[in-house]
Order: structure tokens, then C-alpha cells, then sequence
């Protein structure tokens, strides 16, 4: 069992001081309506910038990630069926924590995946996607002052609720092993060294996304054990985003850090049935984790969102259902949507090394990170004004190529953000058409590019 002693709040005088000197200078200065001090410097979203950028030129958007293709029917089906079904509290409110039909597949899934007994209404707990299951983690477990581990580049939430929730996030970027040839998500590692020194007696837990947004990367055994060991050395959690686990390429084996001897008592992990089901717009998550890291995440949730919605979880709980019969068969959706993704991975890998950038092949998930520096000279990156040269190179594609990425700076924290400027994500979770699309825009912007460059030579 986990020592009570994680439980103890891990408290720092000093940064506790500090924040109240701040909360007075703030509120000194500042008027009744202003954003609330815990949310300050967290106004700013990517996803709000490049969701307008794309409605004012529609460009062919790879930026964000979702499928534009249809969700299976046997989970569409089931929404229907629950909506109209004679049951007629399918439409009423379900319990707080997760309507039992769910909770008790959600149990039994994991219970076969990680070979012990899950509690269905102990230890799980339903969100508003894995978004909120991220927020009531972060905010049930932390006091003002504890540290998070954050593994860069991360999903950029990460960052953000942390912050809110009174923490301090201390970064460890990952790097790329190589920079020529063909490169892997498994090339890029973290320094262990560097991962061992954030780690002291102000931690409360690590944040760990395998397989990872935006890289695609599948922590490998050794590394998962690395982390563990130094998450039980330092008596923190590790709150396990796992929501792309069942989209794993070729060789590479998704292993949930729970698993691990020892920490399934320490782990709080992450689905999301957006990922799962390829029904982003549903927005339903879930976590699991012993009864006891759980507890604070149930009052999180039932004094924010209360409970999700019922037609939603039923749906999500048939499609389920459905899956356990066939699982580890050829015929499930985990099995046909990974098959699927290869080859849209695979065109993508080859159109962005055909016109010069190197991308990072993912070992999972549905983003790709590509290096476009060989191309900088093709794009008048002096003609968007933002600070960071990603920024300005996936707004001018935009506008100007009919392209939308991502940039990647966004995944870093301020020191850090130079190490995401050279590069830009791309979501391959789209049509075949639709990438052969993006493949044509971006071939015949590159020819017509080398044309005038060799017209002009
Ligand atoms: N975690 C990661 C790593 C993600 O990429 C996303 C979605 N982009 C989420 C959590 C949020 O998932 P949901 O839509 O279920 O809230």
C-alpha cells in the first residue's frame, strides 16, 4: 500500500508566502471584475487562435485532432437506441460518479487489462473527457506549492491546470536522439539525470502521456520503470494520460505504468471514449485508481460538473460491452482503427519527406511532429509578426499554402519554448482523400517553389 504520508499535504512556506504577496499586490491594483489571480497568464489558447485562423481561410485543417470520418455504428447506434429508449430515465441525470452500466464495463476492462480486480464503483470515476479527469486529478491532489513533473512536449493543458490548481510545474523536455535519417517517436528520450533532478520533497506526482500527444511516443518498459522508481523513491503520484492506448503501430506495446509492480496504488489513469470510439464531440472520460487517490477526484467532480450525461455513458457502455466480446480479435475497433491509421501515418511520414521536412514517425496515437527548417527558405517568415517562429510558420501556411499544423511551441514551457520553434504537428487521423489533398497542396507548392528558385538561379 502507498504510505499515508502522500496523502499529508506537502506544503512550501516560501512559495505560500509569495502567493499571498501576490494576491495582495494584485488585489491592490486591480478592479472587481478582473480575472480571477488564479487564472491570469492562463487566458491564451491555441485551439481558440488556429480554430478562427481556420474559419477565416479555410485551409485543409490537420491542425486539430479529430477523425472527419464517420464513428462506428455500433456506438452511434447505441446513442440512438439510448435516447429512444422505453426506459425513460436513459434521459434523466445518472449517478455522480458514473452510470453503472459503464463503471461496470469500464471495471471489467481494466480488471482484464492490468490483471487485478477493479472496483467498478470505488475505483472509477466518469468525467467530462479526459480533459476534466486531467482538472479533478490536479486539482484534488494538489496544495499551493506542489510540484509536477511535466514531460515535454505535452499536451498544453498540462501546464495550465496545474497552475490553477495552486501548483508549480517543473519541466523535463524529451530530444531527439538523432536529427538525420529516418527518425522515431522512440527516438526521442529524456535525460534521466535531468528527470531525477526535478524530483524532491515538494513533488506530489508526475504527469506521464503514453502514447504521447503531440509525439506519438510509446514509453518504453525501461523508462516506465525509471519513472516508477523514482515515483515511489519520492512518494508521488503519477497521473497516467492514457487516452490514445489503443492506437499502438507495429512493434511498439503500450504499457500502463499501473501495471507496474508497486504503483497501481500511486497511479490515477486516464480514458477518453472521444479516443477510443472516435467520437471526440462526446467529450466523456474516465479515471481509475485505487479508492483512495479516487476519493479526491469524486469531490472535485461532484462540486464542479456533478455527473456526465446519461444517453452518452449508455452508449459508450454498449460499445464497450461489444468490444470486450471480441477483444484481442481482428474484428475489434482497437484492432481495425490502428490498421487503419498505419498506412495514413505511413503517406504522411513519405509527403512531408518528399518535399524536405523530417518528420518523427509516431510508435502511436494520430499526430505527427515534422522538423521544417529545411524549408525556411521558402516561407518569408518576416511577414507574420508572432514571437515564435513556428507560430509564424504555420500562419503563413495557412493563409498562404492552404495548410493548417499546429505549432509545437505551445507543448513547452517559456525556457523551453526554442526547442518547439522549428517544428509543426500534423493530425493523420483524416480521409484518405483528405490527405492526398494536403500530399497535392504541399507537392505542388514545393515544385512551383523549386521552379522559381532554379528559373532565378
Ligand atoms: N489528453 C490528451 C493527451 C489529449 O490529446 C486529449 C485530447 N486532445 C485529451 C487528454 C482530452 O481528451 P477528451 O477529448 O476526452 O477530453
Amino acid at each position: 500500500m502507498i504510505p499515508s504520508a502522500v496523502f499529508t499535504r506537502k506544503f512550501n512556506l516560501q512559495h505560500a508566502k509569495n502567493y499571498v504577496n501576490i494576491i495582495r499586490n494584485i488585489s491592490a491594483a486591480s478592479s472587481k471584475f478582473d480575472l480571477p489571480l488564479r487564472y491570469q497568464g492562463n487566458d491564451k489558447s491555441v485551439w481558440v487562435d488556429y480554430i478562427n485562423l481556420d474559419q477565416k481561410y479555410k485551409p485543409l485543417n490537420l491542425g486539430q485532432g479529430f477523425p472527419d470520418f464517420f464513428a462506428p455504428t455500433h456506438v452511434t447506434d447505441a446513442l440512438a437506441t439510448a435516447t429512444k429508449s422505453n426506459d425513460p430515465l436513459l434521459n434523466q441525470y445518472t449517478r455522480s460518479f458514473g452510470h453503472p452500466r459503464l463503471v461496470n464495463i469500464l471495471g471489467k476492462l481494466y480488471s482484464q487489462v492490468l490483471n487485478r480486480h477493479i472496483d467498478p464503483f470505488s475505483e472509477v470515476l466518469v468525467t467530462v473527457g479526459a480533459y476534466e479527469a486531467v482538472y479533478a486529478a490536479l486539482q484534488g491532489h494538489t496544495d499551493v506549492g506542489d510540484e509536477w513533473v511535466v514531460i515535454e512536449p505535452f499536451f498544453d493543458c498540462y501546464e495550465s491546470l496545474v497552475k490553477i490548481s495552486g501548483g508549480v510545474p517543473r519541466f523535463v523536455p524529451l530530444k531527439p536522439k538523432k536529427t538525420s535519417g529516418i527518425i522515431s517517436s522512440s527516438d526521442w528520450v529524456f535525460d534521466k539525470e535531468e528527470m531525477a533532478s526535478l524530483f524532491n520533497q515538494k513533488t506530489k506526482g508526475i504527469i506521464l502521456n503514453t502514447p504521447m500527444n503531440p509525439l506519438g511516443k510509446v514509453f518504453t518498459q525501461d523508462e516506465l520503470e525509471f519513472i516508477a522508481d523514482l515515483a515511489k523513491k519520492w512518494n508521488a503520484i503519477v497521473i497516467s494520460d492514457e487516452v490514445y492506448e489503443w492506437m499502438v503501430y507495429e512493434n511498439a506495446k503500450h504499457i500502463r505504468i499501473a501495471s507496474l509492480p508497486g504503483m497501481y496504488d500511486r497511479t490515477i489513469t486516464i480514458g477518453s471514449a472521444g479516443k477510443t470510439f472516435s467520437i471526440t464531440g462526446w467529450k466523456l472520460g474516465w479515471a481509475y485508481g485505487p479508492e483512495k487517490l479516487l476519493h479526491n477526484l469524486k469531490v472535485v467532480h461532484q462540486n464542479c460538473v456533478y455527473t456526465c450525461a446519461t444517453p452518452l455513458q449508455e452508449a459508450v457502455a454498449v460499445g464497450f460491452e461489444q468490444e470486450l466480446e471480441r477483444f484481442g480479435q481482428p474484428n475489434s475497433y482497437f484492432n481495425t482503427l490502428s490498421q487503419e491509421l498505419l498506412p495514413k501515418r505511413d503517406f504522411m511520414a513519405k509527403f512531408l519527406s518528399d518535399i524536405g521536412m523530417s518528420p518523427s514517425v509516431p510508435d502511436g496515437g494520430f499526430f505527427m511532429i515534422a522538423n521544417w527548417e529545411a524549408l525556411a527558405d521558402q516561407v518569408p517568415l518576416h511577414e507574420e509578426p508572432d514571437e515564435f517562429r513556428d507560430y509564424r510558420f504555420t500562419k503563413w501556411m495557412t493563409k498562404h499554402v492552404g495548410i493548417q499544423g499546429i505549432p509545437p511551441s505551445t507543448f513547452y514551457c517559456p525556457e523551453h519554448k526554442h526547442l518547439g520553434e522549428d517544428l509543426v504537428r500534423f493530425c493523420f487521423i483524416k480521409k484518405d482523400e483528405n490527405l492526398q489533398k494536403a500530399a497535392d497542396i504541399l507537392y505542388k507548392w514545393n515544385s512551383s517553389y523549386l521552379r522559381q528558385k532554379s528559373a532565378g538561379a
